[in-house]
């Protein structure tokens, strides 16, 4: 299945090749991780193969037992390290930290389905980050017909298939490849493709039988070494990235990280990156390629940021310095052709004084939400940040905006733990800290929370709500000129509704005032010219009745303190503007004009 004069004699010492694995939802991502591993089958033995964090490593040797490599075919690389993407869509939006740590990726397509929304986005990614991919054309086993060939190379699962099936495979093949050239991609079934270099691959695959897994797993630790050898050399210099940030049960807070290059060795002397300084620890560090970090005050530590090993005689000051310095990269480094996002709105987003709070467990994922929550359709300003489990320190950050805003007083926890007593001081003190498997439904419980929030006080404030509103009087039909007055009115402007406050204003005899306001009282009941009884009105002629309150009201008489040339207006308090402002606020909402 693999043709050995591709691989040419280069005898460099290299480190194990870094995949991720992105692709629409229900590609077939997570079910092709798990045949990688070899999870998917009973009874398989483990083969060396672990799984240690939020990555899997794939000894060469497990690799070879699974493949129809002959033995004395050399395999370069000691083995694979795949990175455990999470499922959901925020992977795909996760840009330089995630992916700069990657050698390759496997961009996993549906064979029924083609190239999706999400495919396509995480081309623009690759193509941005200059990340090389192969493309998993997953679920051939679901063509019409396919006869199950487990763990089979493609070609030979491909040969065993009736004419009917491989027509099927051909034609969507075809119409797959022709979607990825309106793309800008060329590309090749492996088996076929002399261009490996310029042609990117295609390995038909089924995540459910094995099919073709096989081949994938040959062409990234057999072709890939030769394509990118000068990148995989092995080298001593330490190369480390903080993958996430855990609450263990037994171990307190540890670290996740991803050993891109070197050997971290246990006693090791490391720093990492936090949002508080550098901290510098002696405890225990275990060598291995996706390696758990167990330190003090490592729940401060920063995902997506570097890990960096002191060692004897370097200045502990220079790498602290060095460490810090890779926060503002982290947070600022977005890439410009990548639409939506650019360094300026990152920065502006995190200063903002009125805001909610996001807590995330990565750099990538963080980036991820505030992209989201900046886009045009959502506009939802971030007042503070934070990676890691949610802590009482961050709930109490985030209840700043109890006092300044309410519907800002909101922790958005993203794929991170929440500590009980994080929980707790939260409850008790109102602050609402919203979970969610996708960043999309972190955003719509927000939105939904708001609105509620909205309605409750829309409720609360019904009854003091005044809306404003202009009648004209109309003359001669005028059916009771003192308390309560009643009379036709025609709507002129606004909502007149029962309970409405109503003003009368005069012109002053006193030139330095222009009007007099008469407060006449509220309206206790209205009526349309055909007598039935309404409780509000937006225009035509309807029949009020308006009760007075105070005696002073009760002494306001038509004739004396004004007649049909005034109108009428509703009498608006500063509260009530304010209340209307806050709950009821529409576009053409107009005032009276002498206010
Ligand atoms: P993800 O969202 O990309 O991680 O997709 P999953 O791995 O969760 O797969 C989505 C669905 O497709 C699940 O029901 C899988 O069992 C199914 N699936 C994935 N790969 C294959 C495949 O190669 N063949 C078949 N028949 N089903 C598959």
């Amino acid at each position: 299945i693999f043709d050995p004069q591709d691989v040419a004699g280069d005898e460099k010492e290299l480190r194990a090749p870094i995949c991720c694995i992105l692709g629409h939802v229900d590609a077939g991502k997570t079910k092709l991780l798990d045949c990688i591993r070899g999870t998917n089958v009973q009874g398989r033995e483990a083969g060396g193969i672990t799984q240690q964090i939020g990555a899997t490593y794939l000894p060469a040797e497990n690799i070879r037992d699974r493949t129809s490599l002959k033995a004395e075919t050399a395999i370069k690389v000691p083995g694979l390290l795949v990175i455990d993407t999470p499922g959901h869509e925020s992977f795909s939006k996760m840009r330089s930290r995630g992916l700069s740590m990657c050698d390759i990726a496997v961009v996993v397509v549906d064979i029924t389905k083609g190239l999706e929304k999400q495919t396509v986005e995480s081309l623009h990614l690759l193509r941005c980050h200059n990340v090389s991919f192969i493309v998993a054309l997953n679920k051939v086993d679901r063509l019409y017909g396919w006869k199950e060939c487990t763990n089979a190379p493609i070609v030979e699962a491909l040969k065993k298939q009736s004419d009917d099936v491989k027509s099927e495979y051909k034609w969507r093949l075809t119409k797959v490849v022709t979607e990825f050239k309106e793309n800008g991609f060329n590309t090749a079934p492996y088996y076929e493709n002399n261009k490996k270099k310029k042609v990117v691959n295609i390995v038909p695959t089924s995540a459910e039988s094995g099919e073709g897994v096989p081949d994938l797993l040959l062409l990234l630790v057999r072709w890939l070494p030769d394509i990118i050898t000068d990148k995989l050399a092995y080298d001593d210099t330490i190369e480390c990235t903080v993958l996430e940030v855990n609450e263990h049960k037994d171990l307190g807070t540890t670290v996740d990280v991803v050993l891109i290059n070197g050997v971290l060795r246990q006693g090791d002397q490391v720093i990492v990156c936090t949002k508080q300084g550098a901290y510098k620890h002696h405890k225990e560090v275990r060598a291995a390629q996706g390696v758990k970090i167990v330190a003090r005050g490592l729940q401060y530590a920063m995902a997506g940021t570097s890990l960096i090993v002191v060692k004897p005689g370097d200045d502990l000051r220079q790498a602290e310095a060095a460490a810090m310095q890779e926060i503002d990269m982290a947070i600022s480094t977005t890439d410009e052709n990548e639409k939506g996002t650019t360094t300026q709105e990152v920065s502006s987003i995190m200063t903002c004084k009125e805001g909610i709070y996001v807590q995330a467990s990565s750099v990538g994922t963080l980036e991820a939400i505030i992209a989201h929550l900046k886009s045009s359709s959502v506009d939802i300003p971030v007042y503070d940040w934070n990676l890691g489990p949610v802590y009482k320190q961050d709930v109490m950050k985030a209840s700043a905006m109890l006092k300044r805003k309410e519907e800002y007083a909101v922790i958005l926890a993203f794929d991170v733990k929440v500590m009980p007593e994080a929980s707790a001081l939260a409850a008790e003190s109102g602050l609402k800290i919203i979970t969610a498997d996708t960043v999309y439904r972190l955003v719509n419980i927000y939105t939904e929370h708001i609105k509620g929030l909205k309605e409750a006080k829309k409720m609360q404030f019904a009854a003091e709500a005044v809306f404003p509103c202009t009648l004209k009087i109309l003359p001669n039909r005028i059916y009771h000129s003192k308390d309560p007055i009643v009379c036709d009115v025609e709507v002129v402007e606004g909502v007149v509704k029962v309970g409405t406050p109503i003003c009368v204003f005069t012109p002053s005899k006193d030139k330095s005032k222009n009007t007099i306001v008469h407060s006449l009282g509220r309206i206790s009941s209205m009526q349309t010219s055909n007598g039935n009884q309404i409780f509000s009105a937006r225009n035509g002629v309807v029949a009020i009745k308006i009760s007075g309150d105070s005696p002073q009201e009760k002494s306001r008489s038509y004739g004396r303190h004004f007649d049909s040339s005034n109108e009428l207006v509703s009498e608006i308090s500063r509260r009530s503007i304010d209340i209307l402002k806050e709950c009821f606020r529409v576009k053409t909402l107009t005032m009276p004009p002498r206010f």
